[in-house]
Order: C-alpha cells, then structure tokens, then sequence
C-alpha cells in the first residue's frame, strides 16, 4: 500500500514525501479514505500509530476542496488533552499544510492569550485547541464556532479521564450540527462509548494496532529495593550501563524534581517534566532529550501523557504507579525499531501490592534481582503508600492529588475496565 493510492491530492502527497513516510500506518490506509468520504469516525489509535496524519491529511483536504470563505472561519477544530499534544497536533497540521492555502493555530492556556487571539482574529481554517483555553476565549467572544465543518476529538479517553466531559459537550453545543466528528481514543470504555453514541454520525469503527513494541516483547524486571536506596540504585544503573536516553516515571512532581536534581549532582544530566513546569520548560525538557543533550528524563504518568516521546530503550520506574494501567502506558514507550526494550522498576517494600496488582494485570511474574548494596530494607512495612505519596525519601509535600498531575479515575488506559478483553490490545504491533 501506498500513500498514493488513499485518494489524497498531489499537495498533500508532497508534504508527506517531504517528511520522508514512504508508507501509510494501519490507521491511516484505513482511516483517510472513510474521512474523505465523510464518514464519522470512532477510531482506536494510541500515540505513535500514525493517527495525527491519520486525521490531518483528509481534513485539510476536505478543507482545501471546500468553499474558501473571505473572512475565514475556522472551519476545523482538532482538541486535545494537553498542551504539548495541541501544540505536536498542530505542528503535524503546519507541515502537512505546508503547499495549500490553509491557514491554522493552536491555543492552549498556561500562556499569554493576546497573541492567539491576534491569529485568530486575522483567520484561520483549522484550530488546535485544548478544551479549557478554546471555552475561555469563546466566553470572551473572541472566536466563534458557529462554521465548524470537522470536528477531531484526539485522545478522547484521557480527556474524559482529565475531567473535560462537560467542556467537551458545552464546545459541541457551539457548532453547526451538520458536521464531520472524528474521534480517536486509546481505549474505548463504556465513558467513551456513550461520548460517541451522543455525538458521532453513524460512526465507522476503526482500530489500530499499537506501537512496534508488545509487552511481550519488552524484558521486565523488578529490583527489589530498600526505598532509601532507590537514587543510588538508579544512578548506579544508568551510570554502569552507560544508558543515554532513559526515561524514568515518578510518582509525583516533588519526587520528579528531586530525583532529577540528585541525577544532575551525580553527572548524570536530566531534566523533569510535570505539571508544575512551565510549558517553556517542559518543551525545553523534551526537545533535550530528544536531541540527546539530556540522558535522563524524569516523567510524572499525566505529564508523559500524549507526549511524541520516541522509543527507548530503557524505562524505569522509581516508583510504581498506584493504578496499574499507568505501568502499561509507561513501558510502552520501550523498545525501538523492532528491537527489545528494557522496562525496569525499582521496588520498596511498601509497593508490593501495586506490584501484585501489575503482575496480575499484565499476567506475568517479572524476574526479581537484588543488587549488592542495595538490599530491601528486611524490616520495612509492606503496607501501601498513602496516595499521592512518592517514594526515594519521601516528602510530606508530595501528597497533593489536586494538581493537573493528579487527577486520576481508575478508568484509564489499557484494560482499565476489563484487563482480559484488553489483552488483546496489549500484545499488537507497531506498523512502522
Ligand atoms: P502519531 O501517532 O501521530 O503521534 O505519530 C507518531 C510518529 O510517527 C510521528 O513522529 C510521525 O511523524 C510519524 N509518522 C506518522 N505517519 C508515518 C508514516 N506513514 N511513516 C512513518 N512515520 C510516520
């Protein structure tokens, strides 16, 4: 299969050349034509299986085939959970619009709006939005939704699980019913599904593998660990493996922070990424790190959420995740092209249930290893957490669950309502 032969035109053939994709993704042969014809889409695409263009290419060409209007209404609204996702989406939107005449933007908040709303007001064709932002200036009057013709809701299951169900159904109230609505979701659970039943047309379902990478595929094993000495484990490791890109999850932003500064005192150069950082920083964050300036990134679960993180070879938790879906979402972001990624997690005493709880989601038993030196504590608690709390030292600070970071609901991610009927899911392969 070729791109050549999904019915989209030479322009758009050409910015797609030009990013150097010489074959469409399972979700893109199957999702562009449906959306050139016009169909709604309910489509289950995870990050990384190529569902932006999936999206982006038939709607800018539904775009650029329509009638051009002289004042430009944004005719498309792409909305996203995150900022980095809106400003990625949008990113996608520019290069593949690069030789047609549409114009796009995106907004999100945490930023000046003046400059957004100076675009805005100067036209544009498509919009890329968070919910909160897009509601706030649409409240102000400084953009109407009135001539919206294709509506995209990406990542919709971690919009729902961010709390954006009522911003959602207020934004859709403010467009023309007659309209194209595509939906794309990692996982579809019963939230997601009645989101769809509301709103979508006769949708057509599609699904897409993801990632080249399966949890099969991907060596797990868990360090048990005194929770004193975590960071010198972690060091230790990445230090002696001489690994250079390493992602690490955290449980919370002060753990994040303050493992990330005892990297950086160690000579291990890292950087933190969370909701308490500014979008400036956390762009500066995972621009290093995909440039290899910086070896480690230290990652809240919500903040590494929809991120273009690329593939790595090695993950590590710090800490376990309280909600055991988390840990799926976390090593799928190991492996590379094909090869075996390396998913490691460091284990104190007090996190032997939310192990037993993963092992029994993934139904596996990771192999267990003890490093000299750095024992389990033999007398330490096995009672759980409190929620909220990190691990590595501990910090009476970190309990704070009302920060963006931390609003969870136990539907989230793979199998987060049935893990049987989501085995399936877990063990696909990446198309490219
Ligand atoms: P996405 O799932 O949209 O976040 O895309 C994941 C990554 O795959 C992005 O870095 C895209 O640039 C890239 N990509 C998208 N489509 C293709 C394709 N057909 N061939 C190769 N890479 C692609």
């Amino acid at each position: 299969m070729s791109f050549n032969s999904l019915g989209l035109s030479k322009a758009l053939l050409k910015a797609v050349e030009k990013q150097g994709y010489t074959t469409p993704s399972v979700i893109q042969e199957k999702a562009i034509p449906l959306i050139l014809e016009g169909k709604d889409i309910l489509a289950s695409a995870q990050t990384g299986t190529g569902k932006t263009a999936g999206f982006t290419l038939p709607m800018l060409q539904i775009l650029s085939q329509g009638q051009q209007l002289r004042k430009r209404p944004i005719r498309a609204l792409v909305l996203t959970p995150t900022r980095e996702l809106a400003a990625q989406v949008h990113a996608n939107v520019k290069s593949y619009s690069e030789f047609i005449d549409i114009r796009s933007t995106v907004i999100f908040g945490g930023v000046n709006q003046r400059p957004q709303v100076s675009t805005i007001r100067r036209g544009v064709d498509v919009l890329v939005a968070t919910p909160g932002r897009l509601l706030d200036l649409q409240n102000q009057r400084l953009l109407s939704l009135s001539n919206i013709e294709i509506l995209v809701l990406d990542e919709a299951d971690r919009m729902l699980d961010m709390g954006f169900l009522r911003d959602i159904r207020k934004i859709i109230d403010l467009m023309p019913n007659k309209r194209q609505n595509l939906l794309f979701s990692a996982t579809f659970s019963k939230e997601i599904k009645k989101l769809a039943n509301e709103f979508l047309s006769r949708p057509v379902l599609v699904e897409a593998a993801p990632q080249n990478t399966t949890v099969d595929a991907i060596e797990q094993k868990v360090y048990r660990v005194a929770k004193d000495k975590k960071t010198g484990l972690i060091i230790k490791l990445i230090s002696d493996g001489n690994w250079k890109q390493v992602l690490v999850f955290t449980r919370t932003k002060h753990g994040a922070n303050r493992l990330c500064q005892k990297m950086v005192a160690a000579g291990i150069t890292a950087s933190a990424i969370h909701g308490n950082k500014s979008q400036g920083a956390r762009t500066k964050a995972l621009a290093g790190f995909k440039n290899n300036s910086i070896r480690v990134l230290v990652a809240t679960d919500i903040a590494a959420r929809g991120l273009d993180i690329p593939l790595l070879p090695h993950v590590i938790n710090f800490e376990l995740p309280n909600i055991s879906e988390d840990y799926v979402h976390r090593i799928g972001r190991t492996g590379r092209a094909g090869a075996k990624g390396e998913a490691l997690s460091l284990v104190c005493a007090e996190e032997t249930s939310y192990l037993k709880d993963i092992e029994k989601l993934v139904g596996l038993k990771f192999p267990v290893e003890i490093i000299e030196g750095f024992e389990p504590d033999p007398n330490a608690s096995t009672k759980p957490i409190k929620r909220g709390q990190g691990g590595g030292g501990g910090n009476r600070n970190s309990g704070n669950r009302k920060s963006n970071d931390s609003k969870k609901t136990t539907t989230r991610g793979f199998g987060a309502k049935d893990p049987k009927h989501d085995k399936k899911r877990r063990s696909k392969k990446r198309r490219f």
